[in-house]
């Protein structure tokens, strides 16, 4: 077993019970993200909690097997993808430091001259999109089987009805790809990269997958049950060190003195952590805090590290 010499293995059964009593009157206090049409109709009274542990073993709770909208957590995926590919290159086109402004701000982006401050705000993001789209003829083909390979999960897919439903609404994002463009940051046209980044953003995975799929990062780059290497053990590091720091929106600090994990966040109510070392965890509520972040799901993971005694401090 992959654990803390000094710390007892949890009781992850009872833990997880008690997480999920403990959730309920939470359900009702989110707001579910309505700027992208097709998610306003999720049902808000949900969650969902799963762990990947590096030996194997999985636990779960409630909804741990619904699928929903992964949006931006999939950003983790596309920077670990584009990162085998460019590896330390990638650092000339996108930052590594928080931003201090909402995920979707075009600010920045103007003074700063098109360089986004990280790949987990939507204009990193659409830089790591055309770093992908020059390097693969279908770049979201690519970073869904991707997916899947880290899943071991080949069912796992697109939400065309989400894509079409982002892409129609895509003011803000086609404006900052154009904004990126304009600083010669992109490469790609502005309409084959929004296509792919709303493709990407629309994959449905429910928590089990999800901390399946991250669980490499748990363990310095390799996938635990393939045994197969990703990412070398340095990268595996700095991408957690970026989720730290940037990856639950602007409010990665007060989320690291609350949880106290690298993360990742998305508007459809997913986060997906890591315990370096011992294993991955994802959780899912669609009922948002104003930061952005899933309510009940931010709540339930600082609970785990409380209740387990793991965290990365
Ligand atoms: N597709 C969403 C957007 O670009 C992702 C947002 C998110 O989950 O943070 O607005």
């Amino acid at each position: 077993m992959f654990s803390n010499p000094t710390l007892p293995i949890p009781d992850y059964p009872a833990i997880l019970a008690t997480i999920y009593e403990e959730v309920q009157p939470l359900l009702s206090q989110g707001k579910v993200a309505s700027y992208i049409p097709q998610l306003a109709k999720v049902e808000r009274e949900q969650f969902g909690m799963a762990l990947y542990c590096l030996d194997g073993q999985s636990f779960s709770i409630g909804a741990a097997q619904t699928r929903f909208s992964a949006q931006s957590v999939t950003k983790l995926f596309a920077l670990a993808l584009a990162y085998t590919r460019e590896g330390d290159a990638l650092w000339q086109r996108v930052g590594k430091e928080p931003s201090g402004n909402p995920f979707n701000s075009l600010v920045q982006l103007e003074y700063e001259r098109g360089i986004p401050r990280n790949p987990f705000i939507n204009a990193g993001a659409l830089v790591i999109t055309d770093i992908l789209a020059s390097r693969y003829v279908d770049s979201e083909i690519a970073l869904l089987q991707f997916l899947r390979n880290l899943a071991g999960e080949s069912t796992l897919d697109f939400d065309m009805a989400v894509a079409v439903s982002e892409r129609n609404t895509a003011h803000r994002n086609y404006a900052i790809a154009h904004l990126i463009k304009d600083f010669g940051n992109l490469h790609n046209s502005v309409k084959l990269v929004i296509d792919s980044y709303c493709r990407q953003c629309s994959i449905s995975m429910n928590c089990m997958e999800l901390a399946k799929a991250a669980s490499f990062l748990a363990k310095h780059g390799v996938i635990p049950w393939s045994g197969v290497q990703v990412l070398d053990r340095s990268s595996a590091k700095r991408i957690n060190a970026v989720m730290l720091t940037c990856g639950t929106y602007d409010a990665a600090g007060e989320f690291a003195y609350r949880v106290g994990l690298p993360a990742k966040s998305g508007v459809g109510g997913g986060i997906v952590a890591v315990v370096p070392g011992e294993l991955s965890v994802a959780v899912w509520s669609p009922g948002l805090d104003v930061t952005g972040n899933s309510l009940a799901g931010t709540y339930a993971l600082e609970r785990f590290t409380t209740l387990t005694s793991r965290s990365i401090f």
